[in-house]
């Protein structure tokens, strides 16, 4: 039996009628560019998350990037972030010319320390930028209180949160702009690229808005010099379809967490933390093992697709070596990518294929006891 880590097919043969019918509606009005299809999906998202506004975008890295711009974010800067994500996240920051500062992290959520953020400001700090890793959102309340009380903008990285909460507030409206990724495999996912961000401050959403579009405010009147990042008519149509079933399908990832959690407590493996008044929305479903390597080759034996989010982490990129980062040591997060592996997971998931995964790992972990070699902390 293969397991993938992901299957976007389950999730298309499930939606198919809806989604066709979709792609087709826009295939008869032929508006492809923005329009009512963006500025309808844009709307549903905003009432979603619980926030003033979203804004349509080409990507998730678009966003990132003119989420820094709108703040004002540029060459001299330093954002503080996480090198434990995936590289969009710092190289926008390199985008804006700004220079990205890599703390260490939470070693139970994979998300920034506050301690290690605060320790990181100086003169030139212009913005914080957590990342909701995996689908956990980062410590955002005391996050909130360092980035107010010293002046910084708060830019949440939330592509792999889309529902997730923080004490009943959802991600995407808990600092100044959030961005949001609709990469395919992300919870909510496009039928291409696409992005958004979203917030509560008119003023920034609207910087957003103009930059996505060539700096434009009239149709052949532009204001400044902008981008091309507009999120297109179709994909927007697809994530209207997709956002109806979002809650099912977050609440389907969750119940498949629990399941693994459950059946994986006496295995010799860590499993994952929610932090206490998070809701975890599970885009990625990690394990903890010092000896993750032989366990990815078990797994993969066996045909089970494993992943590991993130192997290197970005101090050690060579993109960031090359810019004089090789005195960065961050020991969290050099520890965590060395030991998380990434379990399959998606909503359609079955109760069957989780009992597959479980057999081998328990089967690893008493194989690794009989050898002697295992030296797992639990
Ligand atoms: C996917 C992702 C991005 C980039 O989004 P794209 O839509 O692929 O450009 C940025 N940050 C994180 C944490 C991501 O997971």
């Amino acid at each position: 039996m293969q397991i993938p880590l992901v299957d976007l097919k389950a999730q298309y043969a499930s939606i198919k009628p809806e989604v066709d019918e979709a792609i087709q509606r826009v295939l008869n009005h032929t508006q492809f560019i923005l329009g009512k299809e963006v500025a309808e999906f844009e709307a549903a998202f905003a009432e979603y998350l619980g926030v003033k506004g979203v804004v349509g975008l080409a990507s998730g890295t678009a966003a990132l990037q003119l989420a820094l711009l709108a703040c004002g974010v540029r060459p001299g800067d330093e954002v503080i972030t996480s090198a434990f994500t995936f590289m969009a996240t710092a190289e926008a920051i390199c985008q804006t010319g700004a220079r990205p500062v890599f703390v260490d992290i939470d070693p139970r959520t994979y998300t920034l320390d506050p301690n290690c953020v605060e320790a990181a400001i100086t003169p030139h700090t212009r913005a914080i930028m957590p990342v909701h890793l995996y689908g956990q959102p980062a410590d955002m309340p005391a996050l909130a209180e360092i980035a107010q009380r010293r002046r910084l903008w708060l830019i949440e990285d939330a592509a792999q949160a889309h529902g997730a909460e923080v004490q009943g507030q959802r991600c995407g409206g808990l600092g100044h702009l959030a961005c949001f990724s609709f990469y395919p495999g992300k919870n909510l996912g496009a039928y291409g690229d696409a992005g958004a961000v979203s917030g509560n401050d008119e003023t920034l959403l609207a910087k957003v808005r103009k930059l996505r579009d060539h700096g434009r405010t009239a149709k052949y009147e532009h204001d400044e010099i902008g981008y091309g990042e507009r999120l297109d008519a179709l994909q927007a149509a697809v994530l209207r379809v997709k956002l109806r079933h979002l809650e099912d399908w977050t609440e389907a990832r969750r119940r498949h967490a629990r399941h693994y959690t459950e059946l994986l407590e006496t295995a010799r493996v860590i499993t994952p933390h929610e932090a206490a008044g998070a809701r975890h929305v599970y885009h990625i479903y990690a394990i903890r093992t010092e000896r993750r390597d032989d366990l990815l080759k078990a797994l993969q034996a066996q045909g089970i697709g494993a992943g590991i989010h993130y192997p290197v982490p970005l101090h050690r990129q060579p993109a960031f070596l090359k810019q004089g980062y090789e005195r960065v040591s961050l020991p969290v997060t050099e520890q965590a990518a060395r030991e998380v592996l990434s379990l399959p997971l998606y909503p359609e998931l079955m109760d069957e294929q989780i009992s597959r995964v479980v057999a081998v790992i328990k089967q690893w972990s008493s194989e690794a006891q009989l050898t002697g070699t295992g030296n797992d902390r639990s």
